[in-house]
């Protein structure tokens, strides 16, 4: 462990304003080992979350976390940190609520404000379907314990007035899913929490480090080759989601999973004017507004595979088109900046969590365009199932032999905009 003027107080504060002493960099830099007990492909909050876990929850700290650029370069520094569990399936309810109250205490248990800020989390319906399928989940949720409830269109406008509810709107609103615990969270903060705990009980953070080869010998995982040097493990966790095929390829597993960009984009700052997220599923759209007062965008993935993370105007039309129809007097705001991610679909638009056929070789990929709100349940369940050597319940659902034995869990419903 190290020493105790690492943490953050405002003690702290005052002592280093006083004494002009720097602060200690948040992780250190470490020369390759030869050998780990574990090692986690992908420094993204996945990764990141599954080192601490193992660290504080197991004991289990002879792990390194390996990057090919910098930690939360990936989707984890690239999503707009919606946080919600107003799944479909009861499985995904379950699975995401525990995220959300691990996401309320995180602040406190890392030592690093994460701006963890429960909002408000609205989904619009816009024609009978959607409507069924929101009373649907709104059920579902409830039967789990989590608020959720279908709210009308006056209830939408009193949340949220700029909205244009008005019957003549091109998609009028007929209601939408409320759903009270949803919110958002700062994700940079997120992956550096994790990263400066992770390195304060011994895990070894890596960047700059690509693996390029993963040895099996008799079926099972011996080590990883890479840019810096071979090491030898019995446990390696591919946890790279948008370039999870390309990783599992290498110890030669197949993994059901496409990757396919997608974009965002944040508007200048205004005064606050939107406490809850809003979504449009059938509009492809979302928004959320930043505690610095930005308005930021989302959408579905573009429309076909690939690896580019280059932002089209294609993008940046429908989505202002969709916005204005929303929200008609944002029309003179200005974006600020778009930009793109990888994310690692699967056919039911839930995760693949788990051991796979190559022992000790285990995944937790597939988060799509919704898995920044699992980081740490996520983290928490990997680091039981490599400590134990098998998966804990909650994740029963998630592994990868469902797909051949015909178990898909199907949250497509509630994951494919929604975030
Ligand atoms: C624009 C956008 C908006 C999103 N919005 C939301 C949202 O609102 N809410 C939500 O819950 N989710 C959202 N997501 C999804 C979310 O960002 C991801 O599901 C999540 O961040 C995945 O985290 P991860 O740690 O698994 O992977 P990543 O953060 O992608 O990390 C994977 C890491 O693996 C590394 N890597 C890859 N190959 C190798 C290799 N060979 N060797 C070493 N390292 C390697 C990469 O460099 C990368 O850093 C969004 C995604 C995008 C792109």
């Amino acid at each position: 462990m190290r020493e105790s003027s690492h943490r953050y107080s405002a003690l702290a504060l005052v002592r280093h304003g006083i004494s002009g002493r720097p602060w200690s960099p948040a992780w250190r830099s470490h020369d390759l080992r030869q050998r780990y007990d574990v090692v986690i492909i992908g420094g993204g909050v996945h990764g990141l979350a599954t080192a601490y876990y193992l660290a504080r929850n197991h004991g289990i700290t002879d792990v390194a976390v390996l990057d090919k650029g910098y930690l939360g370069g990936g989707g984890s520094g690239r999503n707009t940190a919606i946080l919600r569990s107003n799944y479909l399936t009861p499985e995904g309810v379950r699975f995401y609520d525990r995220s959300l109250e691990l996401y309320a205490g995180l602040a406190a248990e890392l030592n690093f404000n994460v701006m963890f800020s429960r909002r408000g989390h609205l989904t619009l319906a816009h024609n009978d379907a959607s409507m069924r399928t929101m009373r649907w989940r709104a059920e579902v949720n409830k039967a789990s314990g989590v608020e959720s409830e279908v709210i009308d269109a006056d209830e939408v406008k009193r949340l949220v007035p700029r909205m244009d509810v008005s019957a003549d709107a091109r998609f009028p609103i007929l209601g939408a899913l409320y759903h009270p615990p949803g919110g958002i969270v700062r994700h940079d903060a997120v992956v550096w929490g994790y990263a400066r705990a992770a390195d304060t009980l011994g895990v070894q953070l890596h960047q700059d480090t690509e693996v390029t080869g993963i040895d099996v010998a008799n079926g099972r995982v011996t080590g990883v080759r890479t840019t810096r040097g071979d090491i030898s493990a019995p446990v390696v966790l591919n946890a790279t989601a948008g370039w999870s095929t390309l990783v599992a390829d290498l110890a030669g597993v197949r993994l059901p999973v496409q990757t396919f960009p997608l974009q965002a984009a944040v508007t200048e700052p205004v005064r606050p004017f939107l406490h809850t997220v809003v979504v449009s599923g059938s509009l492809h759209v979302y928004v959320s507004q930043t505690a610095r007062g930005e308005l930021v965008f989302g959408a579905s993935v573009d429309p076909f595979a690939s690896y580019s993370t280059r932002g089209s105007l294609e993008f940046t039309e429908g989505l202002a088109g969709h916005v204005l129809q929303l929200m008609p007097s944002l029309s003179k705001l200005r974006l600020l900046r778009q930009w793109s991610g990888l994310c690692d679909m699967t056919p039911d638009f839930a995760p693949i969590m788990g051991h796979t056929d190559v022992e000790g070789f285990l995944v937790d990929v597939g988060w799509g365009t919704y898995g920044f709100k699992a980081g740490p349940v996520a983290g928490e369940a990997m680091a039981d199932c490599i400590a134990h050597g098998r998966p804990p319940e909650l994740i029963e659902p998630f592994t990868l032999d469902r797909f051949a034995a015909g178990r898909l869990v199907g949250e497509k419903g509630a994951a494919a905009v929604g975030h």
